[in-house]
């Protein structure tokens, strides 16, 4: 556990390459922040850019815990809640997507597939699922058909819900990883 106010100065390890589109010039980075954003985004700028020199920046790192760092608190589901009909979308369709990599070529990093149960206590139009433009639930594609739950398989109290093929992310496994 770092000191109040002190930084981990943390050489990137080297991990596996994973398949993205590369990066042709060398360039030294310097990320920060360890949680799930931070590491997240070295090891992808890593796999893109082998050669880069890569500097993590971080007061905490995975196995501390603090209540300013969330990483290691979280669920973690794939849940969307983008509704811009844009680049929030298409943000969350790379997640998606990078999660069943893991999920079927990494199985240590801690990414599993599993459905999802979404349940609002709002009608469908109040319980801001739903995409601009197009008024309908952006990801049914993507994630294979939502499934509307309804009736007696809904709890009390909500008025709407659907299931869909997601993931979980253990984070005490992901983030070490
Ligand atoms: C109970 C719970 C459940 C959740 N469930 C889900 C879920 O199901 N699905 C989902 O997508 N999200 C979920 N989240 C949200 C998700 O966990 C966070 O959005 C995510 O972990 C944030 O990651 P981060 O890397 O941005 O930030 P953090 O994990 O907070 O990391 C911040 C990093 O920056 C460093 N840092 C900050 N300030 C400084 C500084 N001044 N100097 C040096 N270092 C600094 C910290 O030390 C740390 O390393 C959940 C969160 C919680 C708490």
């Amino acid at each position: 556990m770092a000191a109040p106010g002190e930084s981990h100065i943390y050489p990137l390890p080297t991990t596996q390459s994973r398949q993205t589109s590369p990066l042709t010039t060398p360039t030294a980075y310097i990320i920060l922040g360890g949680g799930v954003a931070g590491l997240t985004t070295a090891l992808e700028l890593h796999s893109r850019s082998p050669t880069s020199p890569i500097i993590l920046l971080a007061k905490h790192l995975p196995g501390d815990l603090s209540l300013s760092y969330t990483s290691p608190w979280a669920g973690a589901n794939w849940l969307s809640v983008a509704t811009d009909n844009g680049r929030q979308e298409a943000w969350d369709a790379v997640t998606y997507a990078k999660f069943g990599e893991l999920a079927d070529e990494a199985r240590e990093a801690g990414v599993l597939r599993m459905p999802i149960r979404a349940v609002f206590d709002n009608a469908w139009e109040e319980a801001g699922v739903l995409s601009e433009g197009t008024g309908r639930v952006w990801y049914g594609g993507l994630v294979g058909g939502l499934r509307v739950v309804e009736g007696g398989e809904l709890p009390e109290g909500a008025r709407c819900g659907f299931e869909c093929d997601s993931f979980v992310v253990d984070v005490t496994r992901y983030l070490p990883w």
